[in-house]
């Protein structure tokens, strides 16, 4: 007897912790957009892994590209040289104009590696007293889900039971810049902020917000770190969320689309006199940076390289967002974002969210919510205009009152 949809999922829930909340769709394939269950139904994905998916699923180059590198090596630790890092690196910092890149994995490990440097920075190179770095950071943020980070959400279902917590940060409102203004101290490291909320809503804060925030930074020797890992790498059409305000960040994290969606790539980019804080033994990860990853990630940073993708999402954003706009005040309250990411908050009195994701699924959209009443849309940025209109319009059937 082969397994129905219904084993698998019974098999997670016996099998699996139970920190997540899917959908019951149970996938087995996927190319492109599109992926397909295990009864052979197709669906179209308009949630691309978080960003993780930015050029679809399983895309020819970069499946070429992890291929080749299987035949040769995938795993050297950091205890050797080997010749894609190096390679890499230059590359991201070529393509981000940065001048130096800390590789790791996973998003988190990005974030807490800029934390790291940040304080290390601020008592070698700022002269903060040793111990008292403070880093400020936004109300309704996420980071990911390492004790520190949690630390300083605002989310009370992320951040409950975890603790002791780690000290060293203060949070102020998102958006606020006198907020912000009035919480900077001599002790202050840096600010760690996302240029746009994707988990908390794909949340755009008020024109000149970054700007405001960078001058601030310049102005009080306090390092900006942008955390990109949702909104860089092409999502809102440009290659950093920050570009829309003109603003460059002194360090950015960077993940999700950096591996292709083929594995976990995340890197820390930036300043040279900031990330060279970091001696021999003082840092580090086993997979960080390993061949397989760098492969992978040069083939990413080769068609981000082309300028197609970022034109393909800000063109094909400028429409989804047109055509998502138009449903406010039918069953839709707001429509949040740039480019191919829109939060769709659904007017009140409707379906929540999550039963808007359920009636998608059975109609073939995959697309999540995130809270009770925003629904998170972003697709890939390959996605064809034909789809893109394809999944608005069932958007349209389930929303529209
Ligand atoms: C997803 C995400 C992270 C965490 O990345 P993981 O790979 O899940 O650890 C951090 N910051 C932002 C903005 C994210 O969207």
């Amino acid at each position: 007897m082969s397994m129905t949809a219904a084993d698998f999922v019974t098999l997670d829930e016996q099998w699996s912790t139970h920190n997540y909340h899917p959908l019951p769709v149970v996938i087995a394939a996927a190319e492109g957009a599109w992926v397909t269950d295990v009864d052979g139904r197709r669906y179209l994905d308009f949630l691309a892994g978080y960003s993780a998916l930015n050029f679809g699923h399983r895309h020819p180059a970069l499946v070429a590209a992890a291929v080749e590198q299987l035949g040769r090596v995938t795993l050297t630790s950091r205890a050797f040289h080997h010749d894609q890092l190096g390679l890499f690196c230059r590359e991201l910092a070529e393509l981000t104009g940065t001048e130096m890149v800390l590789p790791m994995n996973s998003g988190a490990e990005a974030v807490e590696s800029a934390l790291k440097v940040a304080r290390k920075w601020a008592y070698q190179v700022k002269g903060v007293p040793d111990g008292a770095a403070e880093i400020i950071v936004a109300g309704s943020n996420f980071h990911g889900r390492t004790t520190t980070i949690i630390s300083f959400s605002t989310d009370d279902t992320a951040r409950a039971g975890f603790g002791p917590y780690t000290p060293g940060f203060r949070v102020v409102k998102y958006g606020d810049t006198q907020a912000l203004a009035d919480a900077i101290t001599p002790r202050t490291a840096a600010v760690l902020v996302e240029p746009v909320q994707g988990e908390a809503g794909v949340l755009t804060p008020p024109t000149g917000y970054l700007r405001e925030v960078r001058q601030l930074c310049t102005d009080n020797d306090v390092l900006l770190i942008a955390d990109e890992i949702q909104s860089g790498l092409g999502r809102t059409g440009t290659l950093f969320a920050c570009e829309h305000d003109g603003v460059t960040a002194d360090l950015y994290t960077l993940g999700k689309a950096l591996g292709g969606g083929i594995l976990p790539v995340s890197a820390v980019v930036g300043r040279r006199d900031v990330l060279g804080v970091l001696q021999p033994g003082e840092h580090g990860s086993t997979f960080g940076g390993n061949p397989l990853a760098c492969a992978v990630g040069r083939a990413v940073l080769e068609l981000l390289r082309s300028g197609d993708y970022l034109a393909r999402s800000a063109s094909l954003g400028t429409h989804l967002h047109a055509r998502l706009g138009s449903l406010v005040g039918h069953g839709v309250a707001e429509v949040r974002g740039r480019g191919l990411w829109a939060g769709v908050e659904i007017a009140p009195g409707g379906l929540t969210a999550r039963e808007v994701s359920e009636e998608l699924m059975r109609r073939g959209v995959l697309c999540k919510e995130t809270h009770d009443t925003t629904l998170r849309v972003a697709p890939p940025l390959m996605i064809s205009r034909a789809d893109l209109d394809l999944g608005v319009d069932t958007i349209t059937e389930v929303l529209a009152r």
